[in-house]
């Protein structure tokens, strides 16, 4: 099914003049692009739809502050296109296209300024990985690579398949959620997936779905091909106010997913991008959300890591007490960081790591594990 893409606010019917003229400036600052699928899902009577919220600009958005590379990912690029953070994984950002641009992407800086960092020939990228062998995963970003034809992406797949240290390759992708018939109209995608994810080395499909609404029959059907094809589907998402800040929501994400075989991998704490304030959630807050929502599943729909996807590592938020909070490398720049355990002092207005400004010393923790 050929969707309509929409480029322009004014395009959505569904909303008034009056609506329209209010985030005419949003739209020029941050870009607006959706499919007539995508934009379905939304129930128009509803004002805080939260499938609208994804979508549709809004003027909070031009409110409070924030950076355009708030995870700092420019220190960590090694060639046009490619991050090596962490020893094993490098990402190389294949796309600035995406099906909808998500309102609260943390890359939004890719669709303000198209072409500046994603490069078509990845000569330079695929050599690098084969000249570190440490290099075991290889995570395929953008920009959704899902956007591009089968016969684009192919050929990069390829490539890195060629590379004998390499296990994983990893498609970040929201196509499932924003246009399923990407995947059901195109018998050439799991023809590829069948070719490249082998017994020995799969290829994995990091989905991306939100809220259990954007769950259609389509979407399921759609991940039910890749699943058959031989790729691994696990599932990620950051967790956003009006979207999926309810225990009851996110239990039911959690649920669906591990019903169709796509356990929840990630929940990330939203980043402080520019644009993402009426996105965020305090991190306590968040942390009791997922805690409340975990607590309605089962262990095989509880399997998600709550992260901060720092600067200097993810940052796992591992427990609060009364008066702490616990953190934990989960995965860091500094190899030497990996794992280790940080204590601090409660704060509830904290929307990011840098916000914990007290250590707390006197916890009874072996000071051998504290980064402070
Ligand atoms: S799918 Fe990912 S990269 Fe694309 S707009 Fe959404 S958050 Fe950004």
């Amino acid at each position: 099914m050929k969707l309509r893409y929409l480029t322009r606010v004014d395009q959505i019917d569904a909303l008034s003049a009056e609506e329209k003229s209010m985030v005419r400036m949003v739209e020029e600052r941050f870009p607006f692009r959706s499919n007539e699928y995508y934009l379905s899902l939304i129930d128009w009577s509803d004002p805080f739809d939260p499938i609208r919220r994804i979508a549709v600009p809004d003027p909070m958005e031009m409110e409070g502050a924030g950076a355009l590379d708030p995870s700092r990912e420019s220190n960590y690029t090694v060639a046009p296109g490619l991050q090596h953070k962490y020893r094993e994984t490098v990402l190389m950002l294949v796309s600035d296209m995406c099906g909808t641009f998500c309102r609260f992407c943390f890359r939004k800086r890719l669709f303000m300024n198209r072409g500046a960092e994603v490069t078509r020939d990845v000569t330079e990228e695929v050599e690098y990985i084969r000249q570190h062998p440490e290099i075991t995963n290889v995570l395929l970003s953008g920009g959704d690579p899902l956007i591009m034809a089968t016969a684009k992406l192919e050929p990069i797949v390829a490539a890195i398949r060629g590379i004998e240290h390499v296990g994983i390759i990893r498609i970040g992708s929201k196509m499932p959620a924003f246009n399923p018939y990407r995947i059901l109209d195109d018998p050439s995608l799991p023809g590829m997936i069948r070719k490249y994810s082998t017994p020995e080395k799969r290829i994995y499909i990091m989905a991306q779905f939100n809220h259990p609404r954007e769950l259609t029959p389509q979407a399921v059907e759609a991940l039910g091909i890749l699943l058959s094809a031989g790729a691994i589907v696990v599932n990620q998402t950051p967790l956003l106010r009006g979207v999926n800040d309810d225990p009851a929501v996110l239990a039911e994400l959690f649920r669906k997913l591990s019903f169709i075989g796509v356990p929840p991998y990630y929940i990330f704490q939203c980043r402080p991008t520019l644009g993402n304030r009426m996105f965020q959630v305090p991190v306590e807050e968040s942390y009791a959300i997922i805690e409340a929502a975990q607590a309605q599943v089962s262990g095989l729909a509880k399997r998600a890591r709550f992260v901060m996807s720092h600067a200097t590592g993810k940052i796992e938020i591992a427990g609060l007490t009364d008066d702490y909070i616990f953190f934990k490398y989960h995965q860091a720049a500094e190899t030497a960081n990996i794992g280790k355990f940080m204590v601090f002092r409660r704060n509830p207005d904290a929307l990011w790591f840098d916000d914990y400004t007290e250590p707390a010393a006197d916890v009874p923790v072996p000071t051998e594990y504290m980064v402070v």
